[in-house]
């Protein structure tokens, strides 16, 4: 699969991660691993706070990025899974605890993926409120090929029945 491949990327992170800093700024240290593995970040949604409901939850940040690589699906998976382990961890190099940071192939320019570890489009991102409100800020006319719908018009699908998200631009720490 040679050239370069484009992804629509979810990002989500409820954890504070020493060294680093509170989920917002979990978020750029991923970002900033992307790029820096030789991915290009063409587009890069704001970063939104979403509040689960219950007692324990914590504030999640959440965004999405428009993402070139050279990698394929499989490749582009483990490099956003290292991500993942990378930051899971403390700085005392202490084995994998909670994971701090969720990092989500949504779309792919190629269209659809079906294998064992990897389903693009993924799977439950029509539901999620917090991955289509960034999607639809930075690729508004990306079409999920499964239901030929942009990334717009499952937004306004899924507001439609949720008058008021629970989404709103990011004000913690
Ligand atoms: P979620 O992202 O729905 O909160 P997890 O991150 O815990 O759930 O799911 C991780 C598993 O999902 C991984 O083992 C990975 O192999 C699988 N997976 C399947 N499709 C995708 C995709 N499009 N993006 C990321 N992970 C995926
Ligand atoms: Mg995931």
């Amino acid at each position: 699969m040679a050239g370069t491949q484009r992804y629509l990327a979810a990002l989500g992170s409820n954890m504070r991660l020493p060294g680093v800093g509170g989920p917002r700024h979990v978020l750029d240290e991923a970002i900033r691993r992307i790029e820096d593995s030789g991915a290009r970040v063409e587009k890069r949604s704001r970063t939104i706070s979403s509040r689960p409901i219950g007692p324990s939850s914590r504030t999640y940040a959440n965004g999405a990025a428009q993402i070139a690589s050279p990698l394929d699906p499989p490749r582009f998976l483990a490099l956003l899974q290292g991500i993942e382990r990378d930051l899971g961890r403390t700085r005392r190099g202490a084995p994998w605890r909670a994971r701090t940071i969720d990092l989500d192939i949504v779309l792919w320019g190629g269209g659809t993926w079906h294998s064992d570890r990897l389903i693009i489009p993924h799977p439950r991102f029509r539901e999620r409120l917090f991955v289509l409100s960034p999607s639809a800020e930075i690729a508004p006319h990306w079409r999920d090929p499964d239901s030929n719908l942009t990334t717009r018009q499952l937004f306004a699908r899924l507001t439609r029945s949720h008058p008021l998200p629970r989404c709103a631009p990011w004000s913690g720490p």
